[in-house]
């Protein structure tokens, strides 16, 4: 696998989510050059394009401490006061900054014109914006639109960021063991030339978003398989709060849907969980019924499976809603229709799925790391906002809030000095005589990965349970790295050795910490 191309740039991001997209588009409107990577042949693919609920801003009867109590509730006691309250007070503008009137997001209006306001589970306002049940893709199109009209970005797609490159740790200077330890750029595979290449930038923006792909059910498209937790911890980073990931706690219930998401905004709307036999039950697990936060209704759903030996459970709009469900709710009718089930008529079948990671990459205000020069924001981040428990669509914010925060503060701090010579930095060494991969290895690896992590690092955790998975995951991990170190490099090898890393981290978080809080429910 020959390497000789190298690129040279202010800002390296790398993932083209709503995080990465807004740190790029802020970073070169303050001047700065910019290369934004993303692994996959599509540059919208991406977490952000397939939300549906929408993104928090500030409703009618609303205010900044109402959205504080509301996140700090959720989080469970352990969100950081201090991000939660930025993100109160500097996102809702940023949304009309950035987003409606720089981008031209095309977000929902009544028939007067004004801006529609709906409500999610654990919300006390109605105060999400939302372009029907697409917010997504509404977003990701108007930001890619942004960043491709924009000069100073180079956008590369079927680009996939293999390890942060960091000194002293890439430099063959023995001197450069007395500075401090910094990031300078990223190696990257070209996945279609099927070469590595190096990429030198004064500053890292990690975006690179979740790891639901860990999980057997996840409602994370396939680019969610962990990478940047993985790259970060391998150059010393410290990550936080891993052990709290959150389940979604509607995904549609069929074979082919591929954990398709039934938002929440559902519930908002009035629709509620019952058990096969169409009996209502949240009421008995939260005072706040079906509106209770993710993590109650999660375990909720999952115990009254267990109790009753049902794979399902149903989410009934038909009989409990009064809106125009087909107008409101498009996307999801669609696809529940072309899967045979008619939700105008009849209630969805639905379990939990793995969904999103509260934890990450310790970031502070301005989203610095403790790796000086790498800034990390969005999901791949751990700010402190969600604490133990994300409050549904604050990530959307975040990553718009923090994306912009990140571009500012290195605007703030730039220097344009490279503390090393390029001669230093060696390209990237592939094993002498590289071995074909056999996809059929790869597919059981991550089937071993998913079920371990679904049934021992899932919704409901014990000490024997983890202990089993830290132990099961250590063991393929070591098998994986032997394999890693010999193999032809590709996306599909990349993705696994990502996935086993971030996969280990969780289950270690979780096995280290025996209190139960917010999505953390360990027995
Ligand atoms: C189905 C679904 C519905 C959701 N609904 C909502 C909602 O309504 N409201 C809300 O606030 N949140 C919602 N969320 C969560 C939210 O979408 C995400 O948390 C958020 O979009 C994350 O944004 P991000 O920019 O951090 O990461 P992402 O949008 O996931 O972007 C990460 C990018 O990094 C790229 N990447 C990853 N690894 C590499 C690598 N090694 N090299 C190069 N590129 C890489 C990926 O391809 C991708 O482009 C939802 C999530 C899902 C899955």
């Amino acid at each position: 696998m020959k390497n000789d191309k190298k690129y040279y740039c202010d800002v390296l991001v790398i993932g083209s989510g709503i995080a990465g997209l807004s740190a790029a588009i802020t970073a070169a409107e303050q001047g700065f050059d910019v290369i934004l990577v993303n692994k996959e042949a599509s540059l919208e693919e991406s977490n952000t394009r397939y939300a549906q609920g929408g993104i928090v801003s500030r409703g009618h009867d609303d205010s900044p401490q109402l959205l504080i109590d509301d996140i700090m509730e959720a989080g469970d006691g352990i969100s950081n006061l201090e991000a939660v309250t930025i993100l109160a007070s500097e996102g809702p503008s940023l949304v009309e900054d950035v987003l409606v009137k720089k981008s031209g997001v095309p977000f929902s209006r009544s028939e007067t014109g004004e801006f529609e306001y709906a409500r999610e589970a654990s919300h006390s306002r109605r105060r999400i914006l939302h372009y029907m049940d697409m917010t997504g893709k509404a977003v990701e199109e108007a930001l890619l639109e942004k960043a491709k009209e924009t000069d100073r970005i180079r956008l590369f797609k079927n680009s996939t960021a293999i390890d942060l490159l960091t000194i002293p740790h890439h430099s063959t200077n023995p001197l450069s063991l007395y500075r401090e330890p910094q990031c300078i750029g990223a190696y990257v595979l070209n996945n279609e030339e099927e070469k590595i290449e190096m990429i030198f930038s004064l500053y890292t923006v990690l975006a690179a978003g979740g790891l639901g792909r860990i999980y057997l059910h996840t409602t994370n498209p396939p680019c969610a398989t962990g990478d940047g937790f993985a790259m970060a911890h391998r150059a010393g980073t410290r990550l936080i709060n891993m052990e709290y990931i959150q389940f979604h706690p509607t995904s549609l219930f069929h074979k082919d849907a591929d954990g398709f998401l039934i938002s929440e905004a559902t519930r908002g709307e009035g629709a509620r969980l019952t058990t096969k036999d169409h009996t209502p039950f949240m009421d008995s697990y939260s005072p706040h019924g079906d509106l209770a936060p993710r993590d109650e209704v999660s375990r909720a759903i999952y115990e009254e499976m267990i109790k009753r030996g049902d794979a399902y459970v149903y989410l009934d709009l038909a009989s409990y809603t009064t809106i125009d469900i087909k107008k409101r709710f498009p996307a999801i009718y669609e696809k529940c229709h072309s899967v045979g089930i008619d939700i105008l008529t009849e209630p969805i079948p639905v379990v939990p799925s793995a969904h999103y990671s509260c934890g990450g990459v310790q970031a502070d205000t301005w989203g610095r790391t403790s790796l000086k020069n790498l800034y990390a924001v969005g999901e791949v981040s751990a700010t402190g906002i969600h604490g133990a428990n994300r409050l549904a669509s604050t990530s959307l914010l975040e990553g718009l809030v923090w994306g912009v925060r990140a571009a500012r503060d290195i605007a703030d701090h730039f220097d344009g000095e490279r503390p090393y010579k390029e001669s230093e930095i060696p390209p990237w060494q592939p094993p002498e005589k590289e071995e074909e991969v056999d996809p059929a290895l790869i597919q059981q690896d991550w089937l071993s990965i998913t079920s371990t992590m679904w049934n021992y690092v899932g919704i409901i955790r014990t000490v024997k349970r983890l202990e089993r998975g830290t132990a099961d995951l250590r063991y393929l991990k070591h098998r994986i790295d032997d394999f890693y170190r010999k193999a032809h490099l590709s996306p599909m090898v990349l993705n696994l050795r990502s996935g086993i890393q971030t996969a280990l981290i969780v289950a270690e978080a979780a096995f280290s910490n025996r209190n139960s809080k917010g999505t953390h429910y360990i027995i």
